[in-house]
Formats: structure tokens, C-alpha cells, sequence
């Protein structure tokens, strides 16, 4: 371990709270002698220190400065050391930066990579660092510049546990991944206190990510989560919550996993008629393709180690990791729509690994000893993730794959030239052949192009294995070297379901394969049909079943999986996804587009939707306390004519020219006063371009419009019910608060009664209610909104093929019943307990 973490290095004597500053000079002075005190340094260092500023700019960011002596003069130094001045209202450090925290170093030996590898640490926690400024306590500044828990490796990490403690046995079927390790972490991190995960003799830092992981936790591990700090206690009842609440969501993904892997193995596996060479791998995604041999040359990255100085090099690669997170961010969205939501968890994953401060401390070090940017964190990445693939632990081999991703991503940020090769000019038909593939590159597939993926490397639990899946492209992985020895464009047959790819297949081979291919897509065909049967309950109900899409490019999909229509389509994004206000024929584009893709399919389009969690920076919206409850969708609206008037003006131009059946609802009404404000509106705009009537509907998202739909009714053409924010208003939970998710279920009876009372209202007026928050895509969810007398239920596409199927199953008497069971329910737990008495019921 290096000198920097000798507690000797930083005394309290070395530490001036609240120093009076009057100017750069002045901190260097004051500085020189709290270390020429000490007996670390000459009082000529202060010159020397003074040459360095004429020679470099020591302020490192984010408020610190790290003045330091020339290189030649350091027979000055005594002994090494670090004196810390806090100056609460910043000096100027050079033009346009001002230090809150002097950090003078006096170094002769490594101790200065070791301040810099900390400070680097520190760098990535603005949070912290804004609290050094201000904190009375020198410990905390002793602690976070030369404290002694900078082992960030389990592996250096004590077995011992902390003050307070709680052991628990791990419940997750697939033992600790990458998705539940984000959230573990980045709950830790919430956090002042040092948080420890024990399982035998290995513990981890609860804060870091890989550190977790590498104690390679299955179900059935006892661990111990101790924790020391002012906030301990408090650390220590939350992560109980959020590791206790993941449970259920663990054990539901194991679940559809298993299911879909049931499924496969119902199709059985190909017999080729003929004897062919094959390479044998791992399955990793069902299905069997032929296709051409592509080989995708990830090639040697060559990076030239051009150094740069250190303050530039912190501010780029802060850059970079910034840019490369906000990517994952926009990649997890976008995969969140394409795929849904699990497979946008690997992103956010990848986008925690950027977080660790191993990483970039390692990234840092390098930079301190001179080195380039690119070559810097190329080093790190390559270096931490050739550790993690030597444990022999497959998960954490997987995490290597991922490491070596977003480490790229972060270098064509700081390189553009470094961009990794894109998969974009694949011939149709390819079967893609690589060492390894990333998720980045398998999410980016065009799956029109591929037809299947051979990996060497890799396992069925890698990222890229869970995407293939999802894409529905057969998939081999851990195939091995023989992969380097095919050639490019020759014929091959890949079996995902066996774990095999065969090469050379004859006439014949082909013929069979082609013929258990053409089988399989009519066993999908038949499974198709299914889905495009009306949701009719067995004596005749008819649910209405929309989707909740927001691009008319989406439609296609939609209506292959069982939509009759679009109950939700947001048009937040049109004005989230950019830079400025979308015009009006932006919107009617958008709008026009969707309603030509449902060829007279029933539209339901809601209008904006800002505020609350959907925050739209160029809107310049005042900040409030509690955005939940402010000035919110139609209450927005309202105030914003500017917003207001371009959409409805789109609408209603969609109305007179497009050909589908579109109705407009508002969201987060709460009083019938703004409902008709918003219709007199309407009807000012309708007459001004001669367009017809539509249907107006809202929203039932707050307690006060489901209680008043009776009145409310009188004013609205229909409702369509937001379970999400019904949900959080009811049980007053923040839907973005994770540490409360598990208890934010919408089956709790007293959203139900809400349910319940809304259609009551709803019916007494002939009107129709619908229900677009999640909880309608979910099988038990939707029985029991159907037995509630919901007409409508509208979801993310790839929910409706199984609601449906609830739905046919089913007596409306019975759901009827089952409904009524649930209003009388104590609680959430109780309600769900009613999906398998339904279960029983229907076998
Ligand atoms: C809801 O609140 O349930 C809903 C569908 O709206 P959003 O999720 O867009 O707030
Ligand atoms: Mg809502």
C-alpha cells in the first residue's frame, strides 16, 4: 500500500478550517508554513511552490487546487506531507476558478500519485467534495484525503464487520448480477458511512460495484452488511429495504427466463439428416438460422501514448465519463422502448461501472506518471477487466465484456478516431462471427441483417447472450478459437438451441433445416393468431386492449403482438428528445404519422405531460420544492398558451385530415374547472380550422379526480386511468424513490377502491374508462381491472400477448369476484395472494 494512506501524512495540525484568504500568494504562504512547521518542508518551498504556478496551472477542478513545488527543487522537502486549507468563500485560483480547498503537497516519493488517486476519488463525488468545503470536522477532510479506507478490492478489504449489522440470506435465483448490484451500490452511496458486505472470509465495499461482485454471492449465501458512520443505522434499515425488496422482481425475471427457456426446449432441437462439421459452443439464444459466414475484426486497438498535461487530462476524461453516461443513459432509454425495461437495466449496469473509483484511480495514476489520456484509461480498462476474466467466474467475465464496452465508449469520447467499427454494412443474411460482442454491438443489430450470432468468448449469461434473446436472433457464444479458422462468406447453419454451429451443409442439410425453419415460423404464425383474438372472456366479455406507443414506427409492432389500437401515445417525447419547442406541423407530422400507421385504429393521444419527473431544460420552468406536486401536466398547460395552443392546433389538424378514429386526453386533471378550460379551448381552435368534433378525455392520475368522477364525468367523453402517479399519490410514495418501489404496487386495495369509484362514476354517465398505467400490462392486474368493470386496457406491447391470454381464460363472473375479493383485502401482499387462488380456479 503507498505511503499516502500513513495517517502521519495529514496531522490536524496540517488542517486550517475556514482559513482567511486574501489571494493565491497569500494560500501558498499560509500553507508553506503549516508544513514548514511541521517539519515537512524549507521555507523556500513557498518559492518554489510559486515557480510551479508560473510554470503550470495547479487547480485541479471542481473547487481544488493542488499547489505542489518543481520537480528539481525537491531536496526542500523533509518529509512528506499535505497541508489543507479550507477557504469557505473560494480564492481565486486563476481566472474564472476559485479553490475552496488548497491542497499544498510536499512530496518526495510515491505519496503524490497516492493524493492524486484519492483526489481523483474525490473528483468523481461533487457531493462530498461541496461538504469538504464546508465541513467544521478536520476529520472528515483527513479521512477523504489520507485516510486509510482506500482499498477499494475486496480483496484487500478485512473480513471483519463493521459497528451495526444485519445478516440476510441471499434470495435471488440468479445469485448477485450486475442489475441488482447497481442498485445495492448506488443505495450505499446515498450514504456518509462505510458499508461492508461479508460472505465467509471475503467482504466488499458496498459502494462499489465490482467490489461486490467479485464476492461471487449465490442464492442461499449468508452475508452480513455491517456499517459504521453517523448515518449507520439509517444505511443499514434502507439497504434491508432495497436488498429484501428486489426479491420478488429477482425471482419474477428467473421466472420469464425459465419460461422462455421451457418454451424452447417444447420446439425441440434440429436433427441434420447428414453428417456436417460443426464448432460447438454454449446456447445462448434459441432458434436455428442459415446464413453467410461475416467475421467482425474487432482488430488491435493501437493507441499512442501522447501525454498531455495533468489538469487538462482530469477535465477530459471527466468530460468523457460524463458524455459516455449520459450515452448509456440514452441508450438504456432506447433500448427500454425497443426491448423494455430489463434489457435498458444492462446499460445502466455498464453506466455504473464508470462509477468505480478503482477505475479511475488506476486511469490517474497513470496520468500522474506522465502518461496520454487514451493510452491512460486504456490501460486501466484493459487492466481491470483482464483481472476480472482470470477469477474463472462467469459472471464476472461477463462484467469483463462489459467493462471493455464502456471503456471504448469513453475513449471515442476522447478520441473520436478510437470509435469502435459499427455492425451497420452487414450483408443481409450474415451470420456474425466475432471474439466477442458487446451489448452495444448486439442492441445496435439490425436484425433484417442478421441472422445469428458465433461468439469465442462469452457466456449465456453475458449482456450480449440477454439481448440476442430478446432480439430473437439464435445465438452461440464460448464457441472457442476453432472460430478463427472459418472463412468469411462461407454457408452455415447456426443452431442457437443446441449450442452449435455447422459448417459446409449439403443440399440436403439445407432442405431440413430450411423445412424445420419454415415449421417453427408456423408455430409462431399460430401463437401470432392467438394474439390477434379479441380479449373476450370465456361468456363474452370484451376488454378493449391498446398499446402505449409513441412513435408511429412502433405501430407495426404494437399490432403484432394483440394491439387494437394506441390507448396512450405521450407526446412528451416529442419535446423531451431535443433541443427546442417541436413546431405545430412538427406535431402534426408526428401525430399524422402515428394515425396513418393504425389505418382508422382508435388513437388516444395525450397531450404534454411536463413536469414532475419529465423535466424539459430548454422550457426554462421554474425550480420547485416538489415537482410531483406542482405545476404539472394540464396545470402546465393551462399557464403555458405558448405550449398549449401549436399542439392542440396539431391535433385538431390531425382530426380533420387523418383517417384514424383520434381522441385527446389531459393529463393530471384534478378539478372540472380545468377541464373546461382546457375544452373551451378545444372548441375555440376546432372551429377556427373547421375540424371535427373528438372525443375529450382525461386522466384519472389524483385521488380528487377519482373521488369527484361522478362530476367530472358530466364534462369528459371518457377516462383513462394512470395508475402510476394514482399510485404515488394515493400511498404518497415518490415514483422515482427506489428505496420505496417494492411498496409502490398499484394493487394496493386503497388504489383499487379508487379504481372502482372512478368507474362507478364513469358508467353512471356512459362513459368508458381505461386503464394506460403499468399495472394494466400485468396479467393479475388486468383480471382484476377487468372484474372492477375497466373496459379499456392499454400497455407496453410486449405485455399484451399474455394479458390477453388471462383475459380468454376467464368468466367475467369470476373476475367479478375476484375483484371484490381484492377491495376487501388488508393489503398489497393480500391482493397479489389472490393471483394464485385465480390460478387454481381456471386449471
Ligand atoms: C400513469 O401515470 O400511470 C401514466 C400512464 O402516465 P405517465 O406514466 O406518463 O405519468
Ligand atoms: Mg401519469
Amino acid at each position: 500500500m503507498s505511503t499516502f494512506t500513513e495517517p502521519g501524512l495529514l496531522p490536524r495540525e496540517l488542517i486550517r478550517l475556514d482559513a482567511g484568504v486574501v489571494d493565491k500568494a497569500d494560500a501558498i504562504r499560509q500553507a508553506t508554513a503549516l508544513l514548514t512547521a511541521a517539519g515537512c518542508v524549507r521555507p523556500a518551498f513557498e518559492a518554489s511552490m510559486l515557480r510551479r504556478e508560473q510554470a503550470s496551472n495547479t487547480y485541479l477542478g471542481k473547487g481544488i487546487a493542488i499547489p505542489h513545488g518543481m520537480v528539481d527543487e525537491r531536496e526542500l522537502i523533509q518529509r512528506d506531507g499535505i497541508a489543507v486549507l479550507q477557504v469557505r468563500g473560494g480564492v481565486e485560483w486563476n481566472e474564472g476558478q476559485r479553490a475552496q480547498l488548497v491542497v499544498a503537497i510536499a512530496a518526495r516519493s510515491d505519496a503524490h500519485i497516492g493524493i492524486l488517486r484519492r483526489l481523483t476519488r474525490l473528483m468523481a463525488d461533487e457531493a462530498r467534495i461541496a461538504a469538504l468545503g464546508r465541513t467544521d470536522d478536520a476529520g472528515e477532510l483527513i479521512q477523504a484525503l489520507a485516510g486509510i479506507d482506500a482499498a477499494p478490492q475486496a480483496a484487500e478489504a478485512p473480513a471483519e464487520d463493521l459497528a451495526q449489522r444485519f445478516d440476510w440470506v441471499l434470495d435471488y435465483p440468479s445469485g448477485l448480477h450486475a442489475r441488482p448490484a447497481t442498485e445495492w451500490a448506488a443505495t450505499a452511496r446515498r450514504f456518509a458511512a462505510r458499508i461492508r458486505v461479508r460472505h465467509g472470509d471475503e467482504a466488499a465495499d458496498a459502494r462499489n460495484m465490482i467490489s461486490l461482485l467479485q464476492l461471487g454471492l449465490k442464492a442461499g449465501d449468508l452475508l452480513t452488511v455491517s456499517a459504521e458512520g453517523s448515518d449507520a443505522a439509517d444505511a443499514l434499515a434502507t439497504l434491508r429495504i432495497v436488498l429484501t425488496g428486489l426479491s420478488s422482481r429477482e425471482k419474477a425475471d428467473a421466472q420469464k427466463a425459465e419460461d422462455k427457456r421451457r418454451a424452447a426446449a417444447r420446439a425441440g432441437v434440429w436433427q441434420p439428416p447428414g453428417t456436417m462439421q460443426s464448432v460447438d459452443g454454449v446456447s445462448a439464444s434459441p432458434g436455428l438460422a442459415i446464413g453467410r459466414l461475416h467475421r467482425l475484426q474487432a482488430g488491435p486497438l493501437e493507441i499512442a501514448d501522447e501525454p498531455i498535461e495533468l489538469v487538462a487530462a482530469a477535465d477530459q476524461l471527466h468530460d468523457a465519463l460524463t458524455r459516455a453516461r449520459n450515452e448509456l443513459r440514452a441508450l438504456a432509454d432506447a433500448t427500454g422502448r425497443r426491448l423494455g425495461a430489463a434489457d435498458a437495466g444492462i446499460f445502466r449496469a455498464q453506466a455504473e461501472l464508470l462509477n468505480d473509483p478503482a477505475l479511475i484511480t488506476l486511469a490517474s495514476q497513470h496520468l500522474v506518471e506522465g502518461h496520454g489520456l487514451a493510452w491512460s484509461w486504456h490501460q486501466a480498462v484493459e487492466a481491470t477487466a483482464g483481472s476480472l476474466a482470470a477469477l474463472g467466474n462467469a459472471v464476472l467475465a461477463g462484467r469483463a465484456t462489459d467493462l471493455r464496452d464502456v471503456g471504448q465508449r469513453v475513449l471515442a469520447q476522447i478520441d473520436p478516431a478510437l470509435a469502435a467499427p459499427t455492425t451497420n454494412e452487414l450483408p443481409a443474411g450474415s451470420i456474425l462471427v466475432a471474439e466477442d460482442l458487446t451489448p452495444t454491438d448486439t442492441a445496435g443489430l439490425d436484425a433484417e441483417r442478421v441472422a445469428g450470432l458465433v461468439t469465442a468468448l462469452g457466456g449465456p449469461t453475458s449482456h450480449t447472450a440477454i439481448l440476442a434473446r430478446t432480439l430473437g436472433l439464435p445465438a452461440v457464444v464460448g464457441a472457442g478459437a476453432a472460430l478463427a479458422r472459418l472463412a468469411d462468406g462461407d454457408e452455415a447453419i447456426v443452431d442457437g438451441s443446441a449450442g452449435r454451429l455447422y459448417l459446409q451443409p449439403s443440399a440436403a442439410d439445407l432442405e431440413s433445416a430450411r423445412a424445420w425453419i419454415a415449421a417453427e415460423a408456423a408455430r409462431r404464425e399460430r401463437a401470432a393468431q392467438a394474439r390477434a383474438l379479441p380479449a373476450l372472456t370465456r361468456d363474452g366479455h370484451a376488454v378493449a386492449i391498446g398499446a402505449n406507443i409513441n412513435l408511429a414506427e412502433q405501430a407495426a409492432f404494437a399490432l403484432s403482438q394483440g394491439a387494437e389500437g394506441v390507448g396512450l401515445m405521450r407526446t412528451e417525447f416529442l419535446f423531451l428528445e431535443r433541443g427546442d419547442s417541436p413546431s405545430e406541423e412538427d406535431q402534426y407530422r408526428a401525430y399524422r404519422a402515428m394515425a396513418e400507421a393504425l389505418e382508422g385504429r382508435p388513437l388516444v393521444i395525450r397531450t404534454l405531460d411536463i413536469g414532475g419527473d419529465k423535466q424539459v431544460a430548454y422550457l426554462d420552468l421554474p425550480r420547485e420544492e416538489n415537482p410531483f406536486l406542482g405545476v404539472r401536466g394540464s396545470r402546465l398547460l393551462l399557464r403555458r398558451p405558448e405550449l398549449l395552443v401549436p399542439q392542440l392546433r396539431a391535433l385538431y389538424r390531425t382530426a380533420r385530415d387523418g383517417a384514424a378514429a383520434i381522441s385527446v386526453m389531459f393529463p393530471m386533471i384534478t378539478s372540472a374547472a380545468e377541464l373546461l378550460a382546457l375544452r373551451e379551448t378545444c372548441g375555440r381552435i376546432r372551429a377556427e380550422l373547421g375540424a371535427p368534433e373528438i372525443p375529450l378525455g382525461i386522466m384519472i392520475e389524483v385521488p380528487s379526480a377519482a373521488l369527484m368522477a361522478d362530476e367530472l364525468a358530466r364534462d369528459a367523453d371518457f377516462f383513462s386511468i394512470g395508475t402510476n402517479d394514482l399510485t404515488q399519490y394515493t400511498l404518497a410514495i415518490d415514483r422515482q424513490n427506489p428505496v420505496l418501489a417494492p411498496e409502490a404496487d398499484s394493487l394496493h386495495p386503497a388504489v383499487l377502491k379508487l379504481i372502482a369509484a372512478t368507474v362507478a362514476g364513469a358508467h353512471a354517465h356512459g362513459r368508458w374508462v381505461g386503464v394506460c398505467g403499468g399495472i394494466a400490462g400485468d396479467p393479475h392486474g388486468a383480471a382484476l381491472l377487468a372484474g372492477l368493470g375497466v373496459d379499456e386496457l392499454s400497455m407496453t406491447p410486449r405485455d399484451i400477448p399474455a394479458v390477453k391470454e388471462r383475459l380468454r381464460q376467464s368468466e367475467l363472473t369470476a373476475l367479478q369476484a375476484l375483484a371484490a375479493r381484492a377491495l376487501a383485502a388488508p393489503d398489497a401482499a393480500a391482493v397479489r395472494a389472490l393471483a394464485a387462488v385465480a390460478a387454481e380456479a381456471t386449471a
